[in-house]
């Protein structure tokens, strides 16, 4: 699985993709993420060369017929995916003419909104039985401009009922809730949590933990090697 995140700030995936499950995903080439930064196809007016030879590069203007903030310009947003699109068609070719069995590459472009479907493991499996190559894109400010949605056709997906300031959350939580899906990710693909019956309450020693002079205990079930008490108890939590 190819991921390709659409984002002012390529930086903040760093260290969340450098470590543990992930870290070792990319290393292995299990996937790879890529990152497009909008501001690149900045052109215009928009794009200003200081005195001191700095360049600055606006992909942002005011909301048509007022409102609060500033929203992202479709073009430059397009502009990133169509480049995003040429390299994944090259890659295409590449494997082609390479007669390798890695499959053709098959795209999602998938814009982030609050208000949108909400995410979850069903989607994220069958993302990982349709598609080769994820696009993200991440907004930020007051959102991107609408007519994004209807040029590249893009699934807008949410991850919550709650705003935050930009989509490079929600990418994160998209390429870790994914990857999991894609064998070999984990160590032990059957320890993906949605295959087993998982409880939300773990214990590990001490068996006994004492916190203030108060003895807290791992419950008895727990203790008592009895499989089917064990599994029902999970259940019930
Ligand atoms: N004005 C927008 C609205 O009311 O829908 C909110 C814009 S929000 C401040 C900026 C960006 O953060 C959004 O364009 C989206 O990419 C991302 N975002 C914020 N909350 C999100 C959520 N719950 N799920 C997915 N993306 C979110």
């Amino acid at each position: 699985m190819r991921f390709h995140v659409i984002t002012l700030f390529p930086e903040m995936f760093d260290s969340y993709l450098k470590e543990s499950i992930l870290g070792r995903a990319i290393k292995e080439k299990k996937i790879s993420v890529s990152f497009t930064n909008p501001r690149k196809f900045v052109t215009g007016k928009y794009k200003k060369i200081w005195p001191d030879g700095n360049i600055s590069a606006q992909v942002d203007d005011r909301p048509y017929a007022g409102g609060p903030g500033m929203v992202m310009m479709a073009e430059p947003i397009i502009k990133a995916v169509e480049t995003t699109l040429r390299k994944i068609k090259n890659y295409e070719l590449r494997i082609k003419n390479s007669k390798t069995k890695n499959p053709k590459p098959k795209t999602l472009i998938i814009n982030f909104v609050p208000s949108a479907e909400k995410f979850d493991t069903k989607i994220a499996k069958s993302i990982v039985g349709k598609y080769t190559d994820i696009i993200m894109i991440c907004g930020r400010y007051e959102g991107i401009d609408a007519r994004v949605d209807k040029i590249l056709k893009t699934k807008k997906l949410s991850i919550g009922d709650y705003v935050l300031t930009g989509g490079e959350i929600p990418a994160m939580v998209l390429i870790d809730s994914i990857s999991r899906q894609i064998e070999g990710v984990l160590g032990n693909f059957d320890s993906r949590e949605e295959e087993r019956t998982s409880s939300r309450e773990v214990y590990t020693r001490p068996e006994v933990l004492i916190h203030k002079g108060k003895k807290y205990k791992v419950p008895k079930v727990l203790l008592s090697g009895d499989h089917k008490k064990i599994e029902e108890w999970k259940k019930s939590k």
